[in-house]
This record gives structure tokens, C-alpha cells and sequence, in this order.
């Protein structure tokens, strides 16, 4: 990989899925009781697509449907978890580590408070690091846009990685 300066890559990612028919969503890979749940292939867990997109940009390694492509029958209703501890395997790969990642979600409902620790504690333990380097905050886009109306759920996600061992 050519960054030989600090060995420090950002990489950033952003997801989107919209509501349909169902009772429950998964963020975070925490099961939400909801009023719908998501369109996907997967289970639609736009917190772990948007980080995955985030490590996979910061490795420059393109992005999550090249990887794990949705026209994939293997993929179908996955638990995205899987995808993370994949990407997070990649990362060891190019010699590299979580330093930090801030991931945000925007909706209006459900609320993602009472579900932050739960879903910083499992990706924490996917990508093998501490809780600490994983942010999760909520935010609404008061009442405008897809979210604003109630079409969907979204997630952006920014991350941080370094170099796996001390030079
Ligand atoms: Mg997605």
C-alpha cells in the first residue's frame, strides 16, 4: 500500500435502505423492533454497510457491492456482520488497524439511543478492537428529505486506520 508517510488512511461511506413491509430493522447488527423493516438483499444494516464502504475506501479497495455483490444468491438475507468481519480481515491483510470510527444515522424513528452500546459492542468485537475507537451518534433531518419523511434510513460512516504493527 503507498502511504510510506505516517501509514494513516481515512476512508469514508455512506447507505441508504428503504423501508418496506416488516417489523424490525437491523443496525449495528442489534435487532430494532420497528413499525417496517428495510428493502435489501441483505438484512440491511446500513450502519455496517456504511462502515464497511468507510474501511474499504480507506484501503482503497472499492466498495461493499463489489465484494459482496448483491446479485449474489450467497448474500441473500446475510447477516451483515459477516460482511464487517470480512472487511475487517482485509484490513489485517494490508497490514493495517482500526484507529477510530464515527458513524452516524439519520432517521426520525426508530430511536438509536438505547441502542448505541449494543451496536458498538458488536462491531468493536468484529473488527476486533476496543469500544472505544467506535463512535455511533443519531441524528434526524427535521421532518426533510427521504429520512424526514419517513421513506428510509441512513447511515454515514468516517474511519481512521493505521499501520497494524509499531515501526
Ligand atoms: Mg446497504
Amino acid at each position: 500500500m503507498t502511504d510510506k508517510g505516517t501509514g494513516m488512511r481515512i476512508g469514508q461511506g455512506f447507505d441508504v435502505h428503504a423501508f418496506a413491509a416488516g417489523d424490525h430493522l437491523v443496525l449495528g447488527g442489534v435487532r430494532i423492533a420497528h413499525t417496517h423493516g428495510v428493502a435489501a438483499h441483505s438484512d440491511g444494516d446500513v450502519v455496517i454497510h456504511a462502515l464497511c464502504d468507510a474501511l474499504l475506501g480507506a484501503l482503497a479497495l472499492g466498495d461493499i457491492g463489489r465484494h459482496f455483490p448483491p446479485s449474489d444468491p450467497q448474500w441473500k438475507d446475510a447477516d451483515s456482520r459477516l460482511f464487517l468481519r470480512e472487511v475487517g480481515a482485509m484490513l489485517a491483510d494490508h497490514g493495517k488497524r482500526l484507529v477510530n470510527a464515527d458513524v452516524t444515522v439519520i432517521c426520525e424513528h426508530p430511536k438509536i439511543g438505547p441502542h448505541v452500546p449494543a451496536m458498538r459492542a458488536n462491531l468493536a468485537a468484529d473488527l476486533d478492537v476496543e469500544v472505544g475507537c467506535i463512535s455511533i451518534k443519531a441524528t434526524t433531518t427535521e421532518g426533510l428529505g427521504l429520512t424526514g419523511r419517513g421513506e428510509g434510513i441512513a447511515a454515514l460512516a468516517v474511519t481512521l486506520v493505521g499501520p497494524s504493527t509499531e515501526a
